[in-house]
């Protein structure tokens, strides 16, 4: 028995150091590919930018002389004359010198015949480039402008060289001839054979047909010949014009390349970068080697123990496996998780400090996921991750990089980058992709998500800032409720130490009777009377002025602050109350933190015992953010025995609020703004107002209209057959002096109405 344990025991051990080894060295290998990766990515970037650049300055120069054709005045007879004149010859002159790779400049005509030219030496037959493919495309295409030649070997002097072909036109548009610059191509292999850096490495200038304009080192052999083979994944790539890795084994060396395409931004052509694979593999051959060898004896062994028996050796061998892959990806995405992030972040920022290019990290974050999972339960919830992660994964280029960091929280290295466009391109996508609503578990579901983008270049110093800056901009996106993302700013306030700040002085605020109550008239549309006063509260800041609550009740909630404040709210609204001229109704709004920090009834009884109310002139207002536990059930039914009504605040926003109204025998539904404001224009909107006010009847409910501005929203809801509104249209909230004001003017009115037993409109 013991000798059984030591062999099964000894081979278990030295088959999980070996996988260890083993494992340890592909990972190894495999960071190695991807750091080559990002850096011929990055090679490709810096390389297109420097030779859009060189384009730009012959075009510009072009551009110049163009500029000095009095094309207004030309008449196609005159151009030749114009352009034989030895001032334009100077100009030409002039021009070609401006710049080394320009050997010489030609006008020439609409015929197609040479006609001026800063090159010294006098022509006497007339020369035409009729044949030329600049003039032939230039002629006779309308739309083009300008044109990149194949590259051409000029037989006297062995040069290779390009012709950037500009068209020009009169002022009605008529073609008069083209403007040629012959460009020397070894200045771009110059600029090309700097990079050279590690032996295999190959740069290559390529038109977007395919044809090879430049390349380092092999300029001789492949100059003029296409970079692809046809019909090649390498073809269709170039073809779709997007930057993009790609493996491929190259005609010119036979060799299986690691190719980083990247087309240039203002010519019809790319680079491509390219190191050969075996290169890359080369100080991993021997390990591999050892891997092979390894594994094989890892498959006597694992033979030996299932021939032995010995299955639970077996299970442990391939667990110790597969636990170094776990231990660095999620398994519910596959995707790489926090701890592989960051390590990806760091090598990303050295690269990109190294090759002088950019790259923005997105953090993202999924907006109340929290309710998604309490409403439909953690399978939806898990389902809704993968859709996300397989949404986001699919607009991304091979080069970024995505990982799951947290719960709902995933994180997009998009590199590399060339400014802030780029970025927002990105997001749009996702936002567009977004849009579409999830299905799981037979039902759609809305997913939004929340974004903050920081900027290598400019928001950190290493990578833990970028991190911290990133981090910023997706708090700051997640209490921006007009915008989905934020990009990183100096100015940004970090909104978790304003937060801080802000619980602090909320703290105070309690004691100094900072917090005030004000009060909003609710109209019964069946009677056209008051109907109560919904209490809103305010803080009344002795420095910031009047902040509004949904600017300090987040606060409170996370704080716990919520419960001493939600207790004063209950008895100072019931006190005032108590002081009006008409008994009318008072409104308060429960948070569903009360609930869980307090015991509501018992705070509900205190105010009413303290302030002498009765307790059928309270109505509490919760949201469906109140989880509808047993228990947070059984307060609302004992509260409901007491007297007091409860109203279901901010109906129809919420992810599922028709199953929500049918788990509690609400009194009233509040019918959120949005659908009111939306009421005139939305026929979405009247209709989700319409079913609500019939579904509130079938449920013996009444209902409030919120948020009513002007009169066709309220005659409307009239006809709706809503109970009350609720809004600025009859009037604003206003402070306890006021509305007990207000009240004994309703107060009067309604005496007098009696008095005269005339119908006239009691408020407004
Ligand atoms: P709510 O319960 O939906 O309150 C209605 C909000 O709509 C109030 O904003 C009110 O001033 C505003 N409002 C009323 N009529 C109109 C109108 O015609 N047009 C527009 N545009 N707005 C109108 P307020 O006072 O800023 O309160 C915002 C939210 O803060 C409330 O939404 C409620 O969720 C929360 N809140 C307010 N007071 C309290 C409180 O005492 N306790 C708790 N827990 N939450 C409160
Ligand atoms: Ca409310
Ligand atoms: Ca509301």
């Amino acid at each position: 028995m013991s000798a059984y344990l030591i062999i099964s025991l000894s081979i278990f051990v030295s088959a999980a150091a070996v996988i260890g080894a083993a494992l340890f060295i592909v990972r190894g290998f495999t960071n190695d590919l991807t750091r080559a990766e990002s850096d011929l990515a990055n090679l490709a970037l810096a390389l297109q930018e420097r030779t859009d650049g060189a384009l730009q300055s012959i075009e510009n120069v072009l551009r110049d002389v163009v500029g000095r054709i009095p094309q207004a005045s030309l008449k196609a007879d005159e151009f030749d004359r114009f352009a034989a004149s030895n001032a334009t010859k100077a100009t030409l002159v002039g021009a070609s010198h401006s710049l080394d790779q320009i050997i010489r400049i030609d006008l020439v005509n609409a015929q197609g015949r040479i006609v001026g030219s800063s090159n010294p030496h006098l022509i006497f037959d007339p020369i035409y480039l009729t044949d030329t493919s600049y003039y032939r495309a230039l002629s006779t295409d309308t739309s083009l402008i300008l044109y990149l030649s194949e590259p051409i070997r000029i037989r006297a002097t062995g040069k290779r060289v390009l012709s950037l072909a500009r068209k020009i036109k009169d002022t009605e548009g008529n073609f008069l001839g083209v403007i040629v610059s012959t460009i020397d191509l070894s200045h771009f292999e110059r600029i090309y054979e700097d990079h050279l850096g590690t032996r295999s490495l190959a740069i290559t200038l390529y038109r977007r047909d395919g044809i090879i304009l430049a390349h380092s080192p092999n300029a001789k052999s492949a100059v003029g010949h296409r970079i692809w083979k046809p019909n090649t994944p390498l073809q269709r790539m170039i073809a779709k014009n997007s930057p993009t890795l790609i493996r491929d084994v190259s005609w010119i060396d036979k060799k299986e390349r690691l190719v980083a395409l990247y087309p240039l931004a203002n010519y019809p052509g790319g680079i491509a970068v390219s190191r050969t694979v075996a290169e890359l593999m080369a100080g991993r051959r021997l390990e591999s080697r050892l891997i092979r060898f390894i594994a094989y004896l890892m498959d006597i062994a694992i033979d030996t123990v299932s021939l032995l028996g010995l299955k639970h050796v077996r299970t442990g061998i391939l667990r110790a496996a597969s636990e170094s892959y776990l231990s660095r990806h999620d398994i519910l995405t596959k995707l790489p998780n926090r701890l592989l992030f960051t390590e990806e972040l760091k090598r990303t920022f050295l690269a990109a400090q190294r090759s002088g290019t950019d790259f923005a990290l997105l953090l993202l974050d999924l907006n109340r996921f929290k309710d998604i999972n309490d409403n439909y339960g953690h399978v939806a919830g898990d389902e809704i991750i993968q859709v996300v992660a397989r949404r986001l994964r699919e607009r991304l280029r091979r080069s970024d990089f995505i990982a799951r960091i947290g719960g709902d929280e995933f994180a997009i290295i998009q590199r590399p980058i060339r400014g802030r466009p780029q970025i927002t391109d990105l997001i749009m996508a996702i936002q567009a992709a977004m849009k579409v609503p999830c299905t799981v578990v037979n039902t759609e579901i809305d997913v939004g998500l929340s974004i903050g983008v920081a900027i290598a270049s400019s928001d950190g110093k290493t990578s833990t800032e970028l991190m911290r800056s990133a981090d910023i901009a997706l708090y700051a996106a997640k209490s921006d409720s007009n915008n989905s993302y934020r990009l990183y700013d100096a100015n940004m306030k970090d909104s978790r130490t304003e937060r801080r700040a802000l619980e602090g002085a909320l703290k105070s605020a309690l004691e100094n009777r900072e917090l005030e109550l004000h009060y909003q008239p609710i109209l019964d549309l069946a009677t056209n009377q008051m109907w109560g006063c919904e209490a809103l509260v305010r803080w009344k800041h002795p420095t910031k002025g009047m902040i509004p609550p949904l600017q300090f009740i987040p606060t409170a909630e996370e704080s716990g602050l919520i419960g001493p404040i939600g207790d004063w709210i209950l008895e100072e609204a019931c006190s005032t109350a108590m002081t009006w001229d008409l008994p009318l109704k008072v409104a308060i709004n429960l948070s569903p933190v009360q609930f869980k920090c307090r015991d509501v009834f018992a705070s509900v009884n205190k105010a009413l015992n303290i302030s002498g109310m009765p307790a059928h002139r309270l109505v509490l207002e919760i949201t469906e953010s109140v989880k509808l536990t047993d228990e947070a059930s059984a307060t609302l039914k004992r509260l409901k025995a007491l007297g007091a009504s409860i109203s279901l605040d901010d109906f129809g926003t919420g992810y599922a609020s028709m199953s929500y109204l049918r788990s509690f025998p609400f009194d009233k539904i509040k019918i959120d703004q949005s659908f009111v404001r939306g009421m005139t224009d939305s026929s979405d909107s009247r209709a989700i107002i319409k079913a609500t006010i019939g579904l509130a009847n079938d449920l013996k409910m009444s209902t409030t209209a919120e948020g009513v501005e002007t009169e066709e929203q309220l005659n409307a809801l009239r006809l709706a057959g809503a109970s009350q509104a609720q809004g600025y249209l009859i009037a604003k909230p206003m402070p306890r002096e006021s509305i007990a004001a207000f009240i004994a003017d309703v107060q009067r009115a309604q005496q007098n109405n009696r008095d005269e037993q005339s119908p006239t409109r009691a408020i407004a």
